[in-house]
């Protein structure tokens, strides 16, 4: 089954997020207590594709093993899961562009891997500055980048770009049903 999985620093709001798009209150469970994510979670949407919520990368409170064991299974399923689709990588929208989150979009560049962005709690900006801030936060990539991947504003808390989201993995689908057809 193809798999759309979801990627983010810790505290991002990944577990909301996987909650709204879900529609599932308590199916991922959100936590005030940054990185509880170890395991990679399989959820079930539909009968067609599987949600994978990957572990956070760059915590500051583990220890160095830990975040290199983590960093590894991530890496491992990155490059190597057939049935991965798309990564989804969470950013929240108030963040600049941070190093740690270019280093990694940089290397899924290299490493050929589809991804998208989703812009998180746009709800603490508001619509306009929330959309401000994605907009330069995505234009930053243009250093390097020749096109821009699809990117997406969302707020868990007001349960808004849901739609976006789960439209786009739909889209996505038909195509990959389309090829699989011919
Ligand atoms: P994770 O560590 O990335 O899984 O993040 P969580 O989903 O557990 O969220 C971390 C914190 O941010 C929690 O206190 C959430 O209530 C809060 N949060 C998550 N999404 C939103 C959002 O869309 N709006 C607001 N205002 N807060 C959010």
């Amino acid at each position: 089954k193809p798999e759309f999985a979801f990627i983010g620093r810790s505290n991002v709001g990944k577990s909301s997020l996987i909650n709204m798009l879900c529609n599932h209150k308590g199916l991922a469970k959100t936590s005030a207590t940054p990185g509880k994510t170890l395991l990679i979670n399989h959820f079930i949407i539909d009968k067609e594709w599987y949600l994978v919520d990957l572990p956070g990368y760059g915590y500051a409170k583990r220890s160095k093993s830990v975040i290199e064991k983590i960093d590894k299974m991530i890496q491992t399923y990155i490059l190597q899961r057939k049935q991965l689709i798309n990564l989804f990588v969470l950013i929240d929208v108030r963040h600049e562009q941070q190093k740690i989150d270019r280093e990694f979009i940089d290397w899924l560049g290299i490493s050929g891997i589809p991804f998208s962005i989703i812009f998180t709690k746009a709800d603490k900006l508001g619509r306009v500055k929330a959309k401000q801030n994605a907009d330069a936060w995505m234009n930053a990539l243009l250093d390097s980048w020749e096109e821009l991947p699809p990117y997406f504003i969302t707020s868990s808390e007001k349960k808004t770009g849901r739609d976006e989201v789960l439209d786009y993995i739909g889209k996505v689908m038909a195509e990959i049903n389309e090829q699989n057809q011919q």
